[in-house]
C-alpha cells in the first residue's frame, strides 16, 4: 500500500490570540490575510479579530494553472479549518440550531481597493435562516443577512465570475442593482418605511422573488447548500484574479499577474444587530491632511460594506473627523464612549507596531468590538509629507524611512496647480461635495470611463462624473484630469483610488444628479450641463464650478512640512539639482524649490521676452545686415540687453553656478514669415521689403533641425559669440567689483567636433582678456563646456573632454538624433508602437536606456578618463523624470538641470537613489 505523504499547508488559521501566519508572509497570505494574522496573533497586539483562516496564493496560482482544479489535500484542509472555526465560535456551519456564517474575502499581496469581491453571510438557506431567527431573536436581521448573501452571491459568483455581464445589459447595471431596485420597489409598493416592517411572509416572498430573478436572468440557481456556497465563493475569488477589471488594474499599477490572490474565510460578526451595533472604517492619522488625529466614519446598525458603498451618509467617529455633511451626526465617541476608547487604544497600538499610518475596519456587535482589517493607509501627497516629517520627529521612524515614505508622484501632486482665487470668485458654483483629492482641475464633462479614454486620446482634458465609481471605471479615472462622484464618502472607491494617484477628486456631491442616458448633469438649482461642457473642480475644498477656470501654481513650497521634508532629502542626495531658467521669476522659483544653480540659460530667450521688442529688432537687423560693419552695429545695439539680463540672473543666483548656452536656434526663427509682419519689419529697419524677402528665402532650410544652427552659426559669425561672452564677462566683472560670488559657465550647443570647441574657446579667451584688462581684474573665473546632444559628440567625448570643464547632455536632441525620431512628429505612431511593444515607453518622457543610454554611459566614461575633473550634467526633460534620474545616477552623472517645477521631485529622487 502506498504511504500517504503529508500534503503541503494550504490554509493558515488565525483568531483567539493565535495565528499560523504573520505580517511578513504577504506573498503567501496576501496583505489582508497576513495582517489579520498579525493583529490576531502577535503578542504585542492580540486584538479581537473574529477567527478565520487564509487560503494561500499558491492555491490561487495552482487553480489558474490547472483548469480550475485544486491541489491534492486542499479539500481536506478546508473541512478541518471550518471545523476549527466551529470549535472556536461554538456554532456550526451548515447547521440549523446554531448556524455559523462566514465571510469570504479576497486579498492580494498589495491592496487593490475594491478590485476583488467579498461575500458576507455565507451559510444561509431557507432552513438555516430559521435557526438564525431563533438564535438572534430578530427575524428582520436574519432575513436581511440572507438577502445580502443572495445579492452578493448572485453578483460576485453567479454573474461576474461566470462572465455573464450581458444578460442584464439592457438594464445597464447588472444583477446586484437589479435585485436592489426590486427590493426598493417591493418596499414602496407595500408602503413600508424600511424592511423592519415586513411580515415573515413578505420576507419569504422577497427571497423567492430574488431566486426567481436569478434563475431567469442568469440561468443559474442560488445554491442552498452552505458548502456549495463556500466552494463557489472561493472559486469566484480565484477566478476574479483573472477577471478583466483586475487584469486592467494590474497593468496600470505594474503588478505581476503571477502574484495571485489569497482568500480569507472568517466568522461573521454583525454590525446590524440594532442600535448597539455598528460598522466603521478609520485611519490612524488624517489621510487627507496628515494631521496626527484618529480619523474615521461609522454607521450604526449596518453591515460591512455600507460605509464604503456610500448608500447612507456615515457619521464621524469623533469631532475631528466631521465634515460639512456629517457634522450634525452623533460621533461614535459620544454614542459609545467606552468602545470608542477601546478602539482608540487599538489604533494607537497598531500604528506604533507598524510604524506607519494604518487603515482599519471594525465592527461592533451588540457592544462588543471586533477588528476586521488593517493595512498601511493610502494618503495624498500633502498627508504623506506631513506624516513623514511628524513621524520622524516623534522618533517613530528614522530619516531614511521618512525619505522613502513620499513618492515622486505624491511630491509632484502637492505642487500641482489649483484654481485661482479670482477665477473662483467670479465663477458660478454648481455644487459642493467632499474634498477627496486636493488641487484644481478643469475639463470637459464625460460620464463614462470609455468616453473619458476616447476623449483624452483625442487630446481633450476631461472630468469624469459618476454616481459612484467601481473598479470598471479605473481606466477612465486614470486618464481623467479629475473625478467627481455624486455618492460615496471619503473612504469610497473613488476617494481611495484618487488619493492613491494624487488626482483631484470630489465625492459625495449630492447637489447634482446625473442622467446617464442623455449624458447630462443637473444641478440642484436646475442648471443642466451636457457632455463636452466644461467644469472645474476645487478638490481641496470640494467645490464644483461651471466653465474652465484658470489654474495657478500651488504655493506649497512655502509650507513648513514641505521645507522640513526637502531638508531631509539634502542629507542623502549626492546628485546636484539645478534648474533650466531664463527669467527672474523662474530663477527665483528655482531657488525657492531648492535648486543649486541654473544648468541651462538659453541666451536666445532674451528675444522672446515680454518686455520690449527692441532686442528682437536689433537681432533682426543683425541677421539682415549686408556688411560686417552693419552687423557689428546691430550687435552693439543688442549688447546692453544681453548684459542686463545676464547680470540680473547672476545676481539672483549669487553663489550658484549659471550655465549660459550660446546662440542655438537657426537664424530664420528670428525673422517673421507673415506678409504684414515682414512689412512692419521693413518699416522699422528701413531695409527694403524685397531684400528682406530675399533674405528669408535664402535662410530657408529643408531640415532646420540639422541645419545652420548652434555652434555652426558661431563659426560663421564669430562676432555673435564675441558679443555674447563680452556681455557675460562684463556682467561678471561688475559683480566681482561688488564682491559678489559668481560662478558663470559658458556652454557651446550642438557640437560635433573638438575643432569647434577650440575655435570658440580661442574667441572666448580673447574677449576674456579684453574685459579683464578693461576692468583691471587679474581674472574672471569661469567654466567652459559643451552640450552633448549629437551622437557624434557622444562618440568623440574623449576628444571634447580635453577642451571642456563640463558636459551637459541635451537628452531631447540626443534622443531625436540617436533614434532618428522627431519629438514633434512622434505622436502619430507612438501609442501604437507602445501598444505593440515595439518600444517600452515614450523615449522623450523616459530616457531610452538601451540605446541613447549607451551613448550617455560611454561618453561619461570616455570623458572622465581624459579629464578626471570633468563635471557631467543633464539638461532637458529627462532630468526631471524619476526613472531617467535613476539611470543617470548609475551612469555617473553629477548634476541634473530641469524645469523649476520639477526641481523638488528631482531632489527627492536624487536622495532616494542613494538608498
Ligand atoms: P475590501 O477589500 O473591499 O475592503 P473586505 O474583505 O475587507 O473587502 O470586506 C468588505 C466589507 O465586509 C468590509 O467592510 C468588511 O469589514 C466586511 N467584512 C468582512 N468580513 C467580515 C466579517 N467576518 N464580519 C463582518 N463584516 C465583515
Ligand atoms: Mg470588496
Ligand atoms: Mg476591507
Amino acid at each position: 500500500m502506498a504511504t500517504r505523504t503529508q500534503s503541503k499547508k494550504y490554509i493558515y488559521a488565525f483568531g483567539n490570540g493565535k495565528a499560523d501566519g504573520n505580517e511578513s508572509m504577504k506573498n503567501l497570505l496576501g496583505g489582508k490575510g497576513a495582517n489579520l494574522a498579525e493583529m490576531a496573533g502577535h503578542p504585542k497586539l492580540r486584538l479581537p479579530v473574529p477567527p478565520g483562516f487564509t487560503i494561500t496564493t499558491e492555491v490561487c496560482n495552482y487553480f489558474s494553472q490547472h483548469k480550475r482544479h485544486y491541489p491534492v489535500g486542499f479539500s481536506g484542509q478546508l473541512t478541518l479549518a471550518v471545523k476549527k472555526l466551529e470549535q472556536l465560535s461554538g456554532k456550526k456551519f451548515a447547521d440549523f440550531s446554531h448556524p455559523l456564517l462566514l465571510s469570504i474575502r479576497s486579498g492580494a499581496r498589495r491592496s487593490m481597493p475594491g478590485m476583488m469581491e467579498t461575500i458576507l453571510n455565507v451559510g444561509l438557506n431557507d432552513e438555516i435562516v430559521k435557526g438564525m431567527i431563533e438564535q438572534s431573536g430578530d427575524m428582520h436581521f436574519a432575513y436581511e443577512a440572507y438577502r445580502r448573501l443572495i445579492i452578493m452571491y448572485a453578483d460576485v459568483v453567479l454573474e461576474k465570475a461566470a462572465g455573464i455581464d450581458t444578460l442584464l445589459n439592457g438594464y445597464g447595471k447588472g444583477v446586484r442593482k437589479f435585485l436592489e431596485d426590486k427590493l426598493e420597489k417591493y418596499r414602496e409598493k407595500h408602503g413600508y418605511k424600511d424592511h423592519r416592517q415586513y411580515k415573515l411572509r413578505e420576507h419569504k416572498e422577497i427571497i423567492k422573488l430574488f431566486k426567481n430573478i436569478i434563475h431567469k436572468t442568469l440561468g443559474q440557481e442560488f445554491p442552498d447548500d452552505p458548502w456549495q456556497q463556500l466552494w463557489g465563493g472561493i472559486e469566484a475569488v480565484f477566478a476574479s484574479w483573472n477577471g478583466k477589471r483586475a487584469v486592467e488594474y494590474r497593468k496600470i499599477e505594474h503588478i505581476p499577474d503571477d502574484w495571485g490572490t489569497a482568500v480569507n474565510v472568517q466568522v461573521m460578526v454583525y454590525g446590524n444587530m440594532g442600535e448597539d451595533s455598528c460598522t466603521g472604517v478609520g485611519f490612524t492619522r488624517n489621510p487627507a491632511t496628515g494631521e496626527n488625529k484618529f480619523y474615521g466614519e461609522y454607521l450604526v446598525n449596518a453591515q460591512g460594506e455600507d460605509v464604503v458603498a456610500g448608500i447612507r451618509t456615515p457619521a464621524p467617529i469623533n469631532r475631528s473627523s466631521a465634515n460639512e455633511q456629517s457634522n450634525k451626526l452623533e460621533t461614535l465617541q459620544k454614542k459609545m464612549p467606552k468602545l470608542y476608547k477601546e478602539l482608540d487604544g487599538y489604533q494607537r497600538r497598531l500604528e506604533k507596531h507598524y510604524r506607519d499610518m494604518q487603515d482599519i475596519e471594525f465592527t461592533i456587535e451588540k457592544g462588543v468590538l471586533y477588528m476586521l482589517q488593517c493595512r498601511t493607509g493610502k494618503r495624498n501627497g500633502q498627508a504623506a509629507i506631513r506624516m513623514a516629517v511628524d513621524m520622524y520627529r516623534e522618533k517613530l521612524i528614522d530619516a531614511k524611512t521618512a525619505l522613502m515614505r513620499v513618492s515622486a508622484d505624491q511630491l509632484q501632486s502637492v505642487l500641482l496647480p489649483s484654481l485661482t482665487p479670482a477665477g473662483e470668485r467670479a465663477a458660478k458654483v454648481i455644487a459642493k461635495g467632499l474634498p477627496a483629492g486636493p488641487g484644481g482641475a478643469s475639463g470637459r464633462l464625460v460620464f463614462t470611463s470609455s468616453d473619458a479614454v476616447q476623449q483624452v486620446a483625442a487630446g481633450e482634458k476631461v472630468v469624469l462624473v459618476r454616481e459612484e465609481t467601481s473598479p470598471e471605471d479605473v481606466q477612465g479615472m486614470h486618464v481623467a484630469s479629475a473625478i467627481l462622484t455624486t455618492k460615496g464618502g471619503m473612504t469610497s472607491h473613488a476617494a481611495l483610488v484618487a488619493r492613491g494617484w494624487g488626482k483631484c477628486c470630489i465625492v459625495g456631491c449630492a447637489d447634482i444628479t446625473i442622467n446617464l442616458k442623455e449624458k447630462k448633469l443637473i444641478s440642484r438649482e436646475g442648471l443642466t450641463l451636457n457632455e463636452g461642457d466644461f467644469i472645474s473642480l476645487n478638490g481641496t475644498k470640494g467645490i464644483v464650478y461651471e466653465g474652465a477656470l484658470p489654474l495657478s501654481q500651488s504655493g506649497f513650497e512655502k509650507n513648513k512640512y514641505f521645507h522640513a521634508f526637502m531638508e531631509l532629502t539634502n542629507r542623502f542626495a549626492k546628485l546636484n539639482v539645478r534648474a533650466n531658467a531664463e527669467t527672474k521669476e523662474d530663477a527665483q522659483r528655482a531657488l525657492s524649490f531648492g535648486a543649486k544653480g541654473i544648468g541651462l540659460f538659453r541666451t536666445e530667450h532674451i528675444f522672446y521676452g515680454k518686455g520690449s521688442e527692441a532686442p528682437l529688432l536689433a537681432m533682426q537687423k543683425m541677421i539682415l545686415s549686408p556688411t560686417p560693419t552693419e552687423r557689428q552695429r546691430a550687435l552693439n545695439e543688442l549688447f546692453p540687453f544681453m548684459k542686463k539680463d545676464i547680470r540680473q540672473i547672476l545676481e539672483i543666483m549669487e553663489g550658484n553656478p549659471v550655465t549660459f548656452r550660446l546662440l542655438d536656434p537657426p537664424l530664420h526663427e528670428f525673422l517673421p514669415h507673415e506678409e504684414d509682419k515682414i512689412k512692419t519689419l521693413a518699416e522699422n529697419t528701413g531695409i527694403p521689403l524685397s531684400s528682406i524677402q530675399q533674405q528669408i528665402q535664402s535662410l530657408h532650410e529643408t531640415n532646420p533641425m540639422l541645419g545652420h544652427r548652434g555652434v555652426r552659426l558661431a563659426i560663421s559669425y564669430p562676432e555673435i559669440t564675441m558679443m555674447q561672452v563680452k556681455a557675460i564677462f562684463e556682467a561678471c566683472a561688475e559683480l566681482i567689483k561688488k564682491k559678489k560670488k559668481i560662478l558663470p559657465e559658458i556652454m557651446v550647443p550642438v557640437t560635433i567636433d573638438s575643432h569647434e570647441l577650440q575655435h570658440q574657446k580661442k574667441i572666448i579667451m580673447e574677449v576674456h582678456q579684453q574685459v579683464c584688462d578693461n576692468y583691471k581684474l587679474k581674472s574672471i573665473p569661469f567654466h567652459f563646456g559643451t552640450m552633448i546632444e549629437t551622437p557624434r559628440a557622444a562618440l568623440l567625448a574623449n576628444e571634447l573632454a580635453i577642451q571642456s570643464d563640463f558636459f551637459s547632455f541635451g537628452t531631447n536632441d540626443l534622443t531625436q538624433m540617436t533614434m532618428g525620431l522627431s519629438r514633434d512628429d512622434i505622436g502619430s505612431f507612438l501609442p501604437e508602437y507602445i501598444r505593440q511593444d515595439m518600444l517600452p515607453a515614450d523615449p522623450f518622457a523616459h530616457i531610452d536606456t538601451k540605446g541613447v543610454g549607451q551613448l550617455i554611459e560611454s561618453a561619461v566614461t570616455k570623458g572622465k578618463k581624459v579629464n578626471r575633473k570633468l563635471e557631467i550634467g543633464v539638461c532637458g526633460e529627462h532630468a526631471g523624470d524619476p526613472e531617467s534620474i535613476r539611470f543617470f545616477k548609475r551612469s555617473g552623472v553629477d548634476y541634473l538641470s530641469c524645469s523649476p517645477f520639477r526641481v523638488p521631485v528631482a531632489r527627492l529622487v536624487a536622495a532616494q537613489v542613494e538608498q
